[in-house]
């Protein structure tokens, strides 16, 4: 099949009812869908049209700025259909988020590969070689005035601005050369083994940076290579944790408490809406909830 072709049949899939048709054969025996369900069903699609054009080793058309704004569009209403009012309300008046994450400008790195519910919780700071030097205010704002107990650096495989700060890039512009002039990697060395040297660089500036609040107990400084491309060998799309507080030695990092499998939270937007009446009084009544940490609202 042609690409021209096979794109043609799957966009049929996206063309009607606000940008998505369910297949008539499928919604003849089945109950009708929900916004919910419509809106996995389009992106198990979108996936699959990614995968296919990845398996015909040509770079997709990107469409112009119309068709690209017309995506961003209609995925937003799907988001809007499918995300009612009781899920802002925690968001309405103040932010907890519980880390901040330095991590690359890449587009293949996402906050979906390490939280299934990034909204409230992650607080991003994301430029090119996941640094901190060229985002200092940022990374400040989120350990300063929103208190996140951790500080998460996430470097990834395959790293453009690690490959180019690792060769010749005096031809680049005044900014873009300025932000890899502060990336600390070896000339002739663009791979792992830089992209590793560039997260413990940083976690190193981190610590330096927030030396009182590290040595206090009040913030952990954790570096990791989300790896997509499985060159670690841990796993396709696996986050590997290389460095906590300026430890780099694996056995030692696996024996922290800080790698134990904790229970897990559930949702910000569910945290704060009491499962029931009775749940809300008894809510009501404790002085302290123990869910939530009390922080400064901003
Ligand atoms: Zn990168």
């Amino acid at each position: 099949m042609k690409l021209s072709v096979g794109l043609a049949l799957l966009g049929v899939l996206f063309s009607l009812n606000g940008g998505f048709a369910v297949p008539v054969a499928i919604a003849a025996d089945s109950p009708p869908m929900d916004d919910a369900d419509k809106e996995k069903i389009r992106q198990i699609v979108k996936d699959a049209i990614r995968e296919y054009v990845a398996a015909q080793h040509v770079v997709p058309d990107k469409g112009g700025a119309n068709g690209i704004l017309a995506d961003i569009r209609l995925a937003n209403r799907n988001f809007v259909r499918t995300h009612g009012p009781g899920y802002f309300k925690p968001f309405l008046d103040s932010q907890h988020p519980r880390a901040t994450v330095i991590t690359c400008s890449d587009s293949r790195v996402h906050t979906h590969a390490l939280d299934a519910t990034p909204d409230g919780d992650l607080f991003m700071v994301r430029n090119i070689g996941n640094q901190m030097s060229t985002a200092e205010g940022s990374v400040e704002y989120g350990v300063h005035h929103l208190h996140t107990p951790l500080l998460l650096i996430v470097g990834h495989s395959a790293c453009g601005a690690i490959k180019a700060a690792a060769g010749d890039y005096s031809q680049e512009s005044a900014p873009i050369r300025r932000e890899l002039d502060t990336l600390q990697v070896p000339k002739g060395d663009p791979g792992m083994n830089s992209i590793k040297l560039n997260v413990n660089y940083q976690v190193g500036a981190a610590r330096a940076k927030f030396e009182r609040e590290v040595s206090d107990g009040q913030l952990t400084v954790v570096g990791a290579i989300y790896d997509f491309s499985n060159e670690m060998r841990q796993g396709q799309g696996k986050l590997n944790i290389i460095n906590v507080n300026g430890e780099t030695d694996a056995t030692k990092i696996a024996a922290l408490d800080l790698m134990k499998e904790a229970p897990v939270r559930k949702p910000i937007a569910a945290r704060h809406r009491p499962a029931s009446r009775k749940a809300k009084v008894e809510a009501d009544a404790t002085p302290e909830s123990t869910d939530e940490p009390t922080k400064p609202k901003h």
